[in-house]
């Protein structure tokens, strides 16, 4: 039943749908627009609305992918117990990570966001965030993993915990139904949380686990595995860019929260953040592996971290860090993106896989 002010709410929505006034683009705005959001166009936010296009273009599903030759080594005697050890924890890591993503965005920044072209990526990503969960499921399933075990890593694995644990009050601030914008530091805590979803969370704390795996794909080992992180790799690259320049454009259409000790509090987050998944890396290699150790992992951290500051208009934290894993530049790119589907019916046809060289 409704009561007064849903009525009242009612009647306010139905006049906005069918009133007189045609959304305006100067109207629109990122957060606290007053055009209507359900109108897409007339477009504003071009670079949005093109990476959508762009994110529907590289649709890709987990069970198109073979995992035979996966199955094949992690039954026999191909992989070392460091290597399992890093397989095990990476998925520990991932097979909720997605999962925040998806809670956060669903739950939490959509509803905040006020330009459609926006919510509209924001939806495909929602998507993208379960067919990541979908993707690392079918992996443990396909293993024949412990799934108590690798699902409650979360919980139970300190070095993927404190990651977690330093992500959730963000997390808490935007799905809180309770929290609304519209004053400045409300609308800092929003640009804040969307700061570290896309530049810490999905611009860094992925990247330990995507090297990993797909060093290992380097080395023709857990290759549908490593096909599906590239793949993962590909979209999580397009949330990031996605999420930064939403940043950016809030910073342009509200100067006023971009203050100094506002850009002090980001540059900590993105410190400790460096630290703890330098602690995640430590954690799951322990002695070195594959070409990879602590020491190149710190350097990649600050690389990415730097990278990512510079991304958001904030100066580097970190001296001189080159990129020691320029290899991963070209995962990224992936030249597969030009056809998926034609290189999939390929696959189809010769049970190959991606070339690693
Ligand atoms: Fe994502």
């Amino acid at each position: 039943m409704l009561n007064f002010d849903d009525d009242r709410l009612m009647i306010e929505t139905d006049h906005q749908a069918v009133g007189s006034t045609r959304v305006r683009i100067e109207d629109k705005r990122v957060i606290n627009g007053t055009a209507d959001v359900n109108q897409l166009v007339p477009f504003k936010y071009y670079w949005a609305w093109d990476k959508y296009l762009a994110a529907c273009a590289n649709h890709w599903m987990p069970q198109e992918i073979s995992m035979a030759r996966d199955i094949a080594q992690w039954k026999g005697k191909d992989l070392s117990e460091e290597e399992r050890r890093i397989i095990k924890r990476n998925l520990g890591f991932f097979v909720t990570a997605d999962s925040l993503a998806a809670n956060n965005i669903v739950l939490g920044t959509y509803r905040h966001i006020t330009a459609p072209e926006c919510r509209q990526f924001l939806l495909r990503q929602a998507f993208e965030e379960a067919i990541h969960t979908h993707a690392y499921q079918y992996i443990v399933e396909s293993l024949g993993l412990d799934e108590g075990e690798i699902f409650n890593m979360y919980r139970e694995v300190p070095s993927i915990r404190d990651k977690d644990a330093f992500l959730m009050p963000f997390i808490e601030t935007l799905t809180n139904p309770t929290f609304a914008t519209g004053t400045t530091l409300h609308d800092q805590q929003l640009l804040k949380s969307i700061i570290v979803f896309a530049c810490l969370m999905e611009g860094l704390f992925f990247y330990v686990g995507f090297v990993q795996i797909l060093a290992l794909g380097r080395q023709n080992k857990m290759p549908g595995a490593s096909e599906q992180y590239q793949y993962i790799l590909r979209d999580e690259s397009m949330h990031c860019n996605f999420g930064i320049d939403m940043i950016n454009a809030i910073v342009e259409e509200n100067p006023h929260l971009w203050t100094k000790s506002f850009q002090d509090e980001i540059q900590d987050l993105f410190r400790m953040a460096v630290d703890l998944e330098y602690c995640y890396a430590e954690d799951t290699m322990p002695r070195g592996i594959l070409g990879l150790n602590a020491h190149l992992f710190k350097q990649y951290l600050h690389f990415i971290a730097n990278r990512r500051l510079q991304q958001i208009g904030l100066a580097p934290l970190f001296s001189s860090a080159a990129n020691p894993f320029p290899w991963m530049a070209e995962m990224i790119d992936l030249k597969k993106e030009k056809n998926f589907f034609e290189s999939r019916v390929t696959e189809d046809q010769t049970g190959g896989t991606l070339s690693w060289d």
